[in-house]
């Protein structure tokens, strides 16, 4: 070992500063700022390079971590950032947006060792951000336009990767989707305090630069049908998202003030876009609202609505503050923000007033271990108490909504209407209907930006696999 493996030593971890608390919540810019180049390389120093990079098999798209933190220490911006887009088609946006503490950060070798991890995210999109400022693209100068076609029905997460996969491969995608600017839940979900509209736009750019086709606000199933598309393209991929939301079937679920997380965000957003005042039933200036959900869309939902000016924010979760499911950095800048949080409550009412919500009737729950893993909160008879709320948020999370159109091409989904891939006989990702691929949320569940990545990537590579085969076969024939 070099006195270089020893840097960790001598060199903090140190994330890009953050915007101050009381400078923060009074707009929607992200919070984080950005790295120097000095910066962004003295923290990729601090990787001892362990030789068991525990990091990329905890990262889902399994990135090359050691090998791109090393280019960043030796100053190749350009290599880094083709690097990172060999295993990931969107490293800016994952830098942002992973979980790192769940994922590759969680699993560096320093953090067992108490050290603190590699700032992985932050020199991910750092490397990115910086390369494409300077110019760098993908060099697709290489590729050969094989002339075959594939549509891709969702511009998300998923479907983006598949469309920047497919480029490389000389497919040409086209990607449609309903909304008027690609990104899916990126876009439309995401606050942009945690992802500014911006980089999206630039990921725009840099997609029709391969040779993306983007026909947005056009709805399958609506405006075009299916069958069209098959018709059409020589494959289909479907990335369209869990849009079903779980109702927590809460008496009062109906009165006025109550609000579900997403339409809320989404609400949010839009009215950003278009540089409006928020509409009156979302304009929660001096009102006490309560969120319900300990996940990363009510962390989302309990952080704009403090930007929204609430009198307070109360975050209710039934279970204890290590179950949540959120990230941890997310609960924390809730908590730097000024939400309180409520754990071990479990919300059985919106109580109201004949028309408007006014409290939410919680109880206190006892959490048991049944030995599968997660406690299973028990509530505590005899125990509830009522909290004041002006405007209550459901955040309870989403189910697939796989479109109507896919039963009648045979495309086979589970009980709770997950679309079903792969198995016996198929490629990866491919559905029972063999020229129909899927991947995202439909297949999963709601889940994160990065394993949508990994869906949309790996769906190409079967994509291309078999049209390669189809076109070895009709050369056969000829
Ligand atoms: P989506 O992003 O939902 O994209 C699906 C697209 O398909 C949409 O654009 C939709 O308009 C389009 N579409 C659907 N049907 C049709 C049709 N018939 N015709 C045309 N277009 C159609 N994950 C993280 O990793 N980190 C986070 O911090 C994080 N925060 C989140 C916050 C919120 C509020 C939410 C709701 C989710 C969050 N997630 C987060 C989860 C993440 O956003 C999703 O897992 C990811 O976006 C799924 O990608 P996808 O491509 O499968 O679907
Ligand atoms: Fe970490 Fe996500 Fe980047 Fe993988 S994609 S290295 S999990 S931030």
């Amino acid at each position: 070992m070099s006195t270089k493996d020893f840097r960790f030593l001598e060199v903090p971890r140190q994330t890009p500063r953050t915007v101050p608390v009381a400078v923060r919540v009074l707009g929607y810019g992200e919070i984080s700022g950005e790295f120097a180049p000095s910066e962004a390389a003295s923290q990729s120093e601090r990787c001892i390079d362990c030789g068991n990079p525990y990091c990329e098999h905890a990262c889902p798209v399994h990135n090359y971590i050691p090998n791109w933190l090393k280019l960043v220490q030796d100053g190749r911006l350009f290599e880094a950032a083709t690097l990172m887009h060999e295993t990931n088609p969107l490293p800016e946006i994952c830098g942002r947006v992973c979980p790192q503490d769940r994922l590759c950060e969680g699993a560096c070798t320093l953090e067992q060792g108490d050290f603190g991890a590699v700032t992985i995210g932050s020199v991910e999109r750092w490397v990115t951000d910086e390369a494409i400022r300077q110019g760098w693209r993908p060099d697709l100068s290489r590729v050969r336009e094989t002339g075959q076609r594939v549509a891709i029905v969702g511009a998300g997460p998923a479907g983006l990767a598949c469309a920047d996969r497919l480029r490389r491969a000389g497919i040409a995608a086209d990607v449609y989707d309903r909304q008027h600017e690609i990104g899916g839940l990126l876009t439309f979900g995401i606050p942009p305090f945690k992802l500014d509209k911006s980089v999206v736009l630039t990921r725009r750019m840099v997609l029709e630069g391969m040779g993306v086709r983007f026909h947005l606000g056009v709805e399958i199933g609506r405006d075009i049908a299916f069958d069209e598309l098959l018709a059409d393209y020589d494959a289909v991929f479907v990335g369209t998202g869990a849009y079903t939301y779980v109702d927590g079937q809460l008496d009062g679920r109906d009165l006025g003030g109550v609000h579900d997380a997403l339409p809320f965000l989404i609400a949010n957003v839009e009215r950003l876009l278009r540089d409006e005042a928020p509409a009156p039933e979302y304009d929660l200036a001096g009102k006490h609202v309560v969120v319900l959900g300990g996940g990363d869309t009510g962390m989302d939902c309990n952080r704009t609505a403090i930007r929204l000016g609430a009198a307070s924010v109360t975050c209710v979760y039934r279970r204890d503050e290590a179950s949540m499911p959120g990230s941890r950095r997310e609960v924390g800048y809730s908590r730097e923000e000024g939400v309180r949080f409520l754990f071990q409550q479990q919300p059985i009412a919106l109580v109201g007033d004949g028309s408007k919500v006014t409290a939410v009737r919680v109880v206190e729950t006892q959490l048991v271990d049944d030995g599968d893993g997660r406690p299973r909160p028990r509530n505590v008879e005899g125990s509830e108490t009522d909290l004041r709320a002006d405007v209550v948020i459901q955040a309870f999370g989403f189910q697939p909504s796989p479109p109507d159109w896919c039963e009648a091409f045979g495309v086979e989904r589970d009980r709770s209407g997950r679309i079903v891939v792969g198995g016996e006989g198929r490629l990866p990702l491919q559905t029972s209907n063999p020229r129909i691929f899927a991947g995202g949320d439909n297949v999963r569940g709601a889940d994160l930006v990065v394993r949508a990545v990994y869906d949309g990537r790996e769906a190409a590579g079967s994509i291309a696999r078999l049209l390669a085969t189809a076109k070895l076969t009709l050369k056969v024939a000829v």
